[in-house]
């Protein structure tokens, strides 16, 4: 693992040589299209109604996503999360950030104060590495007016291995509370690396909503549709 940390640095993608350890040219993603998508959960639009919003309970206000989930971000993915490379997400910064201004800007809340949220990790992923990659990630975009804050955490809840995908999406209830760190605002951004059935940011948003009545929006890196 030290070895590691002194190496050349390559793409996280490809795994090709690089001076910077961002994704090459080649392996960067298009980021995902506004136009055609829900204006609450931003799946592409095949009808007039959402599907994805009429099968679920979705409780945060509205989400926004950068990235589609193809094989280079799938590779990112696994290499942030479980294979130590911390550093694999800072090629996305610019259009993250430029993707949370669309977000505050839509919601006509630039000026009021509000909380960008982290879900701080529960105690599994803590054997797998020794950093939060969404807490890196929020550091990064964080700003005075929205300050970076892990006012959630996942909670370790019994063994689900059992549970279909359905199932597991209403075991979510308890699944994660908040923290110490929780503090009163007028709007939340909740930040994700992979925006999927939505579950989470549903579950986070029921809890800070009943904390608070807060507008609740999501953000996340990838989306896998
Ligand atoms: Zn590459
Ligand atoms: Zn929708």
């Amino acid at each position: 693992m030290i070895a590691h940390l002194y190496s050349p640095t390559e793409c996280p993608a490809c795994k090709r040589e690089n001076a910077t350890g961002h994704l090459c040219p080649g392996c960067r993603p298009e980021m995902l299209s506004v136009y055609g998508r829900c204006s609450i959960c931003f799946s592409v639009l095949a009808q007039r109604n959402c599907s994805f919003c009429q099968n679920r309970n979705v409780l945060f206000d509205r989400h926004i996503s950068t990235f589609g989930l193809n094989s280079e971000c799938k590779r990112v993915l696994q290499a942030w999360k479980f294979e130590n490379e911390r550093r694999a997400y800072l090629w996305s910064l610019p259009y993250l950030k430029e993707r949370l201004h669309t977000l505050l800007k839509e919601a006509d809340i630039i000026r009021r104060p509000g909380y960008l949220i982290y879900i701080e990790s529960g105690g599994s992923s803590r054997d797998t590495r020794n950093y939060q990659p969404v807490a890196d990630l929020s550091r990064h975009l964080e700003t005075p007016a929205l300050p970076a804050c892990g006012m959630l955490k996942k909670v370790r809840t019994r063994k689900q291995s059992g549970a279909g995908r359905k199932d597991r999406f209403f075991q979510l209830k308890g699944s994660i509370q908040l923290t110490v760190k929780y503090r009163p605002a007028f709007y939340y951004v909740i930040l994700e690396d992979v925006f999927t059935t939505g579950a989470t940011a549903s579950e986070a948003s029921r809890i800070l909503k009943k904390q608070s009545g807060a507008q609740v929006l999501v953000l996340s890196l990838f989306m896998a549709e």
